[in-house]
């Protein structure tokens, strides 16, 4: 059930420096062809179906193929994300559309600060695991 991208959706993210689905990838499966400004599935097998591609793609490009088992043929499930929300369109082999929408966030985006409470970089002589700065330790 591996990605597969609508080349006359992908505009190869316009040139940039990385395309989002390169970028984003866990398991480094997307590929931009350079001369067509497309990207691929290059090692579809290996795709877990996790979607951040599909999620990330600014294009809306890319689909996961599903089994027929699942969602018969000519059925498919597009999640659309924006900043606070994501919407899955859910299609139907009768040509049915149901859409559901759901917020994905319940604070301002850019608010959160992710090194908040964690002890400064470089400080490897602290006992403590970056993500357990408050925490205490035992005494003995
Ligand atoms: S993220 Fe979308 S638009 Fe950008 S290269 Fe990948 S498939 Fe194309
Ligand atoms: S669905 Fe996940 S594993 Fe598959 S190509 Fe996209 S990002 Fe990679």
């Amino acid at each position: 059930m591996p990605t597969f991208v609508h080349a006359e959706k992908c505009d190869g993210c316009k040139g940039g420096q990385v395309a989002v689905c390169m970028y984003i990838c866990p398991n480094d499966l997307m590929k931009l062809d350079t001369g067509r400004m497309k990207a691929f599935n290059q090692e579809p097998e290996q795709c877990w179906e996790c979607q951040c591609c599909v999620k990330a793609c600014p294009q809306q490009a890319i689909e996961v193929r599903s089994f027929q088992d699942w969602v018969p043929m000519g059925g498919a499930v597009i999640p659309l994300r924006t900043d606070n929300s994501i919407m899955w369109t859910i299609k139907f082999r009768d040509s049915e559309v149901k859409r559901f929408k759901f917020p994905n966030r319940t604070t301002p985006v850019g608010s959160i600060d992710p090194y908040a409470d964690k002890p400064p970089a470089g400080e490897i002589n602290s006992p403590l695991l970056f993500t357990e700065a408050n925490v205490a330790l035992p005494t003995i």
